[in-house]
């Protein structure tokens, strides 16, 4: 905690905010920075950075939250799974919650299925141990961060031959994901605020492709007030430079800025883990549809634990729920106070979806520090 003192620092803030407010006064046009991890979401929203920066700077939110990028019809085969009696279903806290087409797990629940919140997938793997005559499913949500120690949890399974623990693999690739974003003509970003943690898997250098190929800066910060701040500031400084008139135009790079723990590979041991027992495929994110190279799924030695291929879950179609503009505040389209149903009919008590529910959610940061 010492150490994290610094980094909320105000004597250290406030000049940074001096710095950021001289180079703002330089650009030509509003930035565009959008943040792609739902820690930062919430620590933006927390410390009121946003309220700090100048007018022309503006910061959205992105893909970030695992739970809300998670598409309508893998919700809807999780609650389906739910219902089968000879089915124990696994899952962190958040999906817990969140709305499928016409229930929720916290519903079936409610209505006697065997739903179990745990805090690590190895508490599922002991979960199937004890309970043989069960199948036991964790539901495997998440991003780079998360997948090594899901990972790691199926083989340990594996090992000790638990053949009744299964995984719901619904997991989602982040460096895809911001290729598909700027590739969409709706949305307009001019630099990247890229995840800490999914940095300390995949490396600052796993965001060289997307820079070079769109010319933005992308920084990785850390999730402190001045972490965050010195984020901003490098890319509007890389921003500015760009802006000069010369033969040699300066090209956008990617910045590190959060070294004390993303190294520029990543974790190779993590990143071997993945590459053992995962393929890439392409998969869906809610609001913006299939993503190429976007998705894992087991590979064919261990496709016996995924529970799809045991158990057909066919949902038929699914539905985002009315109203809600998920989709659209994930590509930093929308903010969370255009959606029309944010705050009154939609809350964190009565989440309509999941932006609201999960606790890394858009939605949710606004609503618990940023409501009008
Ligand atoms: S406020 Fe609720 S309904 Fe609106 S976008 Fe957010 S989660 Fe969806």
């Amino acid at each position: 905690m010492q150490v994290l003192k610094k980094y909320r620092n105000p004597e250290l803030i406030k000049p940074m905010l001096n710095e950021i407010s001289e180079l703002s006064q330089k650009l030509d046009e509003e930035l565009k920075l959008m943040e792609v991890c739902g820690t930062h979401t919430m620590a933006i929203s927390k410390y009121g950075l946003r309220s700090l920066l100048p007018k022309n700077i503006k910061l959205l939110s992105g893909p970030g939250c695992p739970v809300c990028v998670t598409s309508q019809q893998e919700i809807d085969e999780m609650i389906a799974l739910s219902k089968m009696p000879e089915v124990i279903v696994t899952t962190f806290g958040d999906m817990i919650k969140v709305p499928g087409s016409n229930s929720s797990l916290e519903k079936e629940k409610s209505r006697g299925a065997d739903i179990r919140i745990v805090y690590s997938p190895l508490a599922a793997v002991e979960i199937a141990k004890e309970n043989p005559e069960k199948i036991v499913v964790f539901l495997a949500v998440g991003f780079e961060t998360t997948i090594p120690v899901i990972a790691a949890a199926l083989e340990e399974a594996i090992e000790e031959g638990i053949d009744n623990f299964k995984l719901f693999v619904a997991h989602k690739l982040i460096p895809p994901a911001l290729e598909a974003l700027l590739n969409d003509n709706e949305v307009k970003i001019d630099g990247l605020i890229c995840p800490g943690h999914v940095s300390i898997m995949i490396g600052s250098k796993a965001y060289e492709e997307v820079v070079n190929r769109y010319d933005l800066p992308a920084i990785v910060a850390g999730f402190e007030p001045l972490d965050i701040l010195d984020g901003v500031k490098g890319a509007l400084k890389q921003k500015v430079e760009a802006q000069v008139e010369v033969e040699d135009k300066v090209k956008a790079k990617v910045e590190n800025r959060y070294g004390r723990v993303v190294k520029d590979e990543g974790n190779q041991i993590a990143q071997d883990l993945i590459r053992r027992l995962y393929q890439v495929v392409d998969t869906a994110w809610r609001g913006i549809g299939i993503i190429p190279n976007s998705g894992l799924e087991l590979r064919d030695e261990y496709a016996e634990y995924e529970i799809r291929n045991v158990i057909d879950l066919d949902v038929g179609d699914s539905n985002e729920p009315q109203g809600c503009s998920c989709g659209e505040i994930l590509k930093g389209i929308k903010l969370p106070y255009d959606c029309q149903l944010f705050g009154d009919v939609c809350n964190p008590q009565h989440p309509v979806g999941p932006c609201m529910v999960s606790s890394e959610g858009s939605c949710a940061a606004y609503y618990k520090y940023d409501r009008r």
